[in-house]
């Protein structure tokens, strides 16, 4: 795979994930893609899978180590992706991003991935902290997203954000990476109505997806959350990519301003944490 988000020891994960690429439809042939957090974990899933999908890519992130090795991974498979180093927060790395991908042509979907999540409670949250995670993960997106506008409009494109369960499941230790993730939905919808007969918007709320940062849990605390879902297992990169995929292709040509939990049923356990 092309995510840095190998198997983790005795965890309870089972990948019962996407098709192999060779069995995948090509939804997105002709398309290009900006896929933001590209380079590690639910954004290279898509990248990927996208990819797969016929779709030339953009992988944009931060991390250019593993960006470029998912553009990488791609382009071995034969498909079209270019990494490009970019902090989403920054407009002026947004002008790089729409260069890169205008040299395989307009943009016509966005996945935003990119995110910051800095675990204190709020009377340890400092200002800067706060609006750090809010720049990243709110700020970002509107900022990609106006960057890219022009051509979803004028090619009828779909943007896909990723919020999380956190936006409306309280855990402790996450007040501006939750605020930040309600105010995705809210955007989204804002963004659906506003820009509705051109450009489709929805979000995907992934629930415990076994990427790099659950893989620094420990495994106690990964067991349980998995416990905590109805599907008894921690989510793989590739089922919030599957589900990315659906809601960017012309298949939910009339699904837009909606939520699609990915979450194994967590959130509608009963006592769930
Ligand atoms: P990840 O850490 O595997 O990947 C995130 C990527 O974002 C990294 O490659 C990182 O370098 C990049 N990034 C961070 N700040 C950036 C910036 N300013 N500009 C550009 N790139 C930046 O994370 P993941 O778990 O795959 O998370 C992807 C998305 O899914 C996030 O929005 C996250 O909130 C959401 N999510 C994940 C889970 C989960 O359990 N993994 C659950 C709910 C929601």
């Amino acid at each position: 795979g092309a995510a840095h988000c190998p198997p983790v020891e005795g965890t309870t994960h089972v990948n019962t994930g996407a098709p192999a690429s060779d069995t995948l439809a090509a939804r997105f042939t002709g398309r290009v893609a900006v896929v933001t957090g590209g380079a590690s974990g639910i954004g290279a899933a898509t990248a990927v899978r996208l990819a797969a999908e016929g779709a030339a890519v953009v992988v944009a992130d931060v991390d250019g180590e593993h960006g470029e090795a998912v553009a990488e991974a791609i382009r071995a498979k034969g498909g079209s992706a270019v990494f490009v180093r970019a902090d989403v927060a920054e407009a002026a790395d947004w002008d790089r991003v729409v260069t890169a991908a205008h040299g395989f042509g307009p943009v016509g979907v966005l996945s935003s991935n990119a995110y910051a999540c800095e675990i204190a409670p709020a009377h340890e949250t400092s200002q800067a902290s706060w609006e750090h995670q809010l720049a990243v993960n709110l700020t970002g997106t509107f900022l990609g997203f106006k960057a890219v506008l022009p051509d979803l409009r004028a090619h009828r494109g779909a943007v896909v954000l990723t919020s999380s369960v956190h936006a409306h499941m309280g855990l402790p230790g996450r007040p501006a990476y939750a605020a930040s993730k309600g105010a995705l939905l809210s955007l989204c919808g804002q963004l659906a109505v506003e820009y509705g007969p051109e450009v489709r918007v929805n979000a995907v709320l992934p629930g415990p997806i076994l990427t790099p940062a659950w893989g620094e849990i420990g495994e106690a605390d990964r067991a349980r959350s998995a416990e905590a879902t109805a599907a008894r297992r921690l989510g793989s990169p590739e089922e919030v990519a599957a589900a990315i995929a659906f809601l960017a292709a012309d298949e939910a040509s009339y699904v837009t301003g909606a939520s699609l939990v990915v979450d194994g049923g967590w959130s509608v356990v009963k006592s769930s944490s």
